[in-house]
């Protein structure tokens, strides 16, 4: 028999990369050719002791000399990443401008400041008392007090019933409370303008 076929196409086939046709084909002429059937025995042969011996690691390796290799190559690929990376080093022994940071600080801290002078001062607490001439509607425990240059008109609650007073942001008060004998409720409602 003269048509064999070449060794790239055995040593495919005994590796199981030949596509599904040609490996056909070569199946049929291995079946009538011991010598071509003897070769792809032998290149499955070696290809199974070529593949055990990858799996056991070699006689005599120095774990210590591999490992001091292995370092040192990695302390090599760093101090070459470093040297790259230089420009974009920043040197922290220069000394930076400071000044827009201590404006910064200096701005939080004068916030700081005027928001306590301000909310120590009650009259900003007060809605309605941001000029001499407003109108001020306070809800005090005995009633609703109306306060107006100097004048002040009180709605007084009962002194036997509880009442809820509350003050609205927009200058008004409020203040309801119920008659345990009748059921009726009563709600006062200032308003400042
Ligand atoms: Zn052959």
């Amino acid at each position: 028999m003269n048509n064999h076929p070449g060794l790239d196409q055995l040593a495919l086939f005994a590796g199981g990369d030949l596509p599904a046709w040609p490996a056909l084909r070569l199946r049929a002429h291995l079946c009538l050719c011991a010598h071509c059937a003897a070769e792809v025995a032998a290149l499955r042969t070696a290809r199974l002791e070529l593949r055990s011996a990858a799996a056991v690691l070699p006689a005599g390796l120095d774990w210590n000399a591999l490992e001091a290799e292995m370092s040192a190559n990695i302390r090599l690929g760093l101090s070459a990443g470093a040297i790259v990376d230089e420009p974009a080093v920043v040197d922290l022994n220069v000394p930076e401008p400071a000044g827009w940071r201590l404006a910064v600080v200096l701005a939080s801290l004068s916030f700081v400041a005027l928001a306590g002078w301000w909310l120590r001062n009650p009259v900003n607490l007060r809605p309605g008392a941001d000029s001499a001439g407003a109108v001020l509607s306070e809800a005090r425990p005995d009633g609703l007090a109306l306060q107006s240059r100097g004048a002040a008109l009180t709605l007084l609650n009962q002194p036997d019933q509880p009442a809820v007073t509350t003050v609205s942001w927009d200058g008004g008060a409020r203040a309801s409370f119920v008659d345990s004998e009748t059921g009726q409720v009563t709600i006062h409602h200032v308003s400042a303008q």
